[in-house]
């Protein structure tokens, strides 16, 4: 049985956030098969397009970088918690009551169907309810959103979690993953010394559920 990838492909029309050409992939042709007898391209990527996982360093002075991590591949639990019909601001209404006991990661499944598009009114946690997370001994909290906050002023929500050594997985696709406790993989591209980078990350499959008919990408 197949395990499912969970983070976006990349490509040059991927959403990435607030629409900024900033973060957006650009793969450039740097040699031509009819010119150079190969053909060869070099990815352009910024470290927080698409599925890709936050550092402390992104939001703490003098916070740890990848360089600090030896945790890929990283095999877990991860609670995944549908807030499809939960307002668009996260808070400790929704994350208080969740069963956290031996979990170690907690995703939050705001949407249905892939991002296509950014949305900027995109649902978001809370500081307060990432202070409530920051509690558990979590290895990451995930989001399938560009950003897990937004408009807050000294970005809490990351601040709680990466003061507390919990790593933010960003852009995550859970539209085919349901509510409940799943097994996860996930795997670096093992960059050093950064605040970010891009993540591959799979949920285990099912035992004995019929596998949804798009389990790669
Ligand atoms: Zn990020």
């Amino acid at each position: 049985m197949n395990w499912i990838a969970v983070s976006q492909p990349i490509h040059e029309d991927m959403a990435v956030y607030r629409n900024d050409p900033q973060k957006r992939p650009v793969i450039e042709t740097s040699r031509e098969l009819a010119v150079h007898g190969m053909h060869e391209s070099i990815l352009h990527l910024p470290l927080h397009t698409g599925t890709h996982i936050d550092y402390p360093l992104h939001a703490l002075p003098g916070g740890k970088s990848s360089s600090d991590y030896r945790m890929f591949p990283a095999e877990f639990d991860a609670l995944v918690v549908d807030v499809t019909r939960a307002p668009v601001c996260i808070g400790l209404d929704e994350v208080r009551d969740l069963p956290l006991p031996g979990v170690e990661a907690v995703f939050i499944k705001t949407r249905r169907t892939l991002l296509r598009r950014f949305d900027p009114d995109f649902p978001w946690l809370t500081g307060e309810g990432a202070a409530w997370l920051a509690q558990f001994p979590l290895r990451f909290v995930g989001i399938d959103q560009l950003g897990i906050e937004r408009n807050q002023p000294d970005h809490p929500t990351h601040r709680h979690l990466l003061g507390r050594d919990i790593l933010i997985i960003e852009g995550l696709d859970l539209s085919s993953i349901d509510a409940g406790r799943r097994r996860f993989r996930a795997f670096s591209l093992g960059l050093r010394g950064v605040e970010a980078e891009p993540l591959l990350v799979f949920a285990a499959p099912v035992q004995g559920r019929a596998q949804p008919s798009l389990t790669f990408w």
